[in-house]
């Protein structure tokens, strides 16, 4: 990317906590309490991003009996795999790593190359589904409930996410609880408590995937738009969050509302 292109920057580091963010922080407490006692097999599925960074922090403060794992798709970035270092350094947690299968993806590869995904919208999706959709659902065989990390202002695609619904393709319960927060809040929550974050953040990644499918993006684009940047936008999601059946949305957790 051209050097005198204003690329994304995080929100500048303030003084003062963001309007409304008492309330955030108490909620999110609240929720995550709330399904540590409902849920006893719950897990958050952490991408290593700030806010699931954010929210293994509020997991393990509250000591609330939620996992946490995370897909080693094989593609990603050295500053993406040291967050899961530094994680696991700081609080002394373990977090789960999935794999995808290798007979799958020397398959993928022997047949359609490495980097295929470049080729198109479907080879694209099938890698997805090797390398994160499959160890995806292996993470959640057996589970009650997930959380992530997704949040309203990731894009319009997200604009109506809501903080709690019910994932029909699983039968299980499925949690955004920063589905609210704007950009100001999950970073004034991260610099707070000096929680590790992806060196890439600072490169003007607004959003980080595998290596090979992420790039830097200008100040004025979708915060998404460095993933799969070669597709169109209606194309772009990994299989993770749009399941073969629809996510029905239910009464939030902790409000009722
Ligand atoms: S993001 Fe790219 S490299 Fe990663 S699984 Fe999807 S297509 Fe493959």
């Amino acid at each position: 990317m051209n050097a005198t292109v204003e690329l994304w920057r995080p929100p500048p580091a303030a003084s003062a906590p963001p309007p409304g963010f008492p309330a955030l922080l108490r909620e999110l407490r609240l929720t995550i309490a709330a399904i540590g006692q409902r849920h006893a097999r719950a897990a958050l599925a952490s991408s290593l991003s700030v806010e699931d960074v954010v929210l293994t922090h509020a997991i393990v403060t509250s000591d609330a009996p939620i996992e946490a794992f995370f897909i080693d798709t094989g593609r990603l970035d050295a500053e993406t795999l040291a967050v899961a270092a530094a994680l696991e350094a700081r609080f002394g947690v373990e977090l789960l790593i999935m794999r995808p299968d290798p007979r799958a993806v020397a398959a993928y590869v022997g047949e359609h190359g490495r980097d295929a995904f470049y080729d198109g919208v479907a080879l694209r999706k099938r890698c997805c589904e090797i390398r994160k959709v499959e160890p995806l659902e292996r993470a959640l065989a057996g589970r009650d409930a997930w959380l992530t990390g997704q949040r309203r202002a990731h894009g319009p695609e997200r604009a109506r996410l809501a903080e709690h619904e019910f994932d029909i393709a699983r039968g299980i319960a499925k949690f955004n609880p920063l589905a609210a927060w704007p950009d100001a809040a999950v970073w004034h929550y991260a610099r707070q408590f000096d929680l590790p974050l992806n060196a890439l953040y600072a490169r003007g990644y607004a959003s980080i995937g595998c290596a090979p499918c992420s790039r830097a993006i200008r100040a004025v684009e979708d915060p998404r738009a460095g993933r799969w940047w070669w597709e169109d936008a209606a194309s772009k999601e990994c299989g993770l969050h749009v399941t073969p059946s629809a996510v029905a949305t239910i009464a939030r957790v902790v409000s009722g509302t």
